[in-house]
């Protein structure tokens, strides 16, 4: 049977370098599901969709195919077979993923993709609704997070790095503003789960977040075996 690790938290928690990390070190697949959420994102932005707008976006989900492939181990995301991989982490595509991930039908789309692939390989994989919703029965779950002002602060100096104009301020107030919706839509809400292992990593290093997750997982699998 496929091995599942579920790790949800809020935007800039750390979930991706975190999972990506851990699947290294463990051999196992790496699903960034936002990255999903943001290509249909990417292609109402395209389309001039008004993200208010529920009956464009039902009728949208009917149009657009969203794939994921592995190149070198990392995690390609297709747009009706176009790779937009690198066209997806702008604070734009991730406030309109906000807006459109909430509703049904993006999300009846996208999480029967994912629990496709955790049924036939050994994976983690990071969201929002992961230990909820897409993967109830994970073998391990995890809940991230940290505090707006260093999840913002991350943000931002990722964002310097890039190259990107940006103003800490502005980026604080988005991720608030993200925290908001994500966590109080009517669809799959973000929120911890019950049986999650709650970490915050606002005085953590990478490694010891990453150290933690692997003792989770390797005493389940010790457990199992
Ligand atoms: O994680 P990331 O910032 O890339 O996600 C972008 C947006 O996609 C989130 O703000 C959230 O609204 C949505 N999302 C979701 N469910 C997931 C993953 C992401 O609703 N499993």
């Amino acid at each position: 049977m496929a091995f599942n690790v579920a790790v949800d938290g809020p935007a800039g928690a750390g979930k991706s370098t975190v999972a990506k990390a851990v699947a290294a070190k463990r051999n196992f697949i790496y699903v960034d599901t936002g990255a999903m959420y943001r290509a249909m994102a990417l292609y109402f932005l395209r389309q001039g969709t008004d993200p208010k707008d529920e009956a464009a976006i039902t009728a949208g989900c009917r149009e657009v195919a969203v794939t994921l492939g592995y190149e070198g181990g990392a995690q390609q995301v297709y747009l009706n077979g176009e790779n937009v991989t690198g066209q997806i982490r702008t604070e734009e595509v991730g406030m309109m993923a906000s807006q459109t991930s909430a509703y049904g039908p993006v999300r009846e789309k996208l999480t029967q993709l994912q629990k496709e692939l955790a049924r036939t390989s050994d994976v983690i994989m990071d969201g929002r609704d992961i230990g909820t919703c897409v993967l109830p029965q994970a073998d391990v779950k995890v809940y991230l997070t940290a505090s707006v002002s260093v999840r913002a602060k991350r943000r931002y100096q990722e964002l310097l790095e890039k190259g990107a104009a940006c103003s800490l301020a502005e980026i604080e107030k988005e991720i608030e503003e993200r925290d908001y919706r994500d966590m109080h839509r009517e669809h799959s809400p973000l929120k911890q789960a019950e049986d999650a292992y709650y970490l915050d990593s606002s005085d953590m290093t990478l490694e010891q977040v990453v150290n933690a997750i692997i003792e989770l997982i390797d005493g389940k699998r010790g457990a199992v075996r």
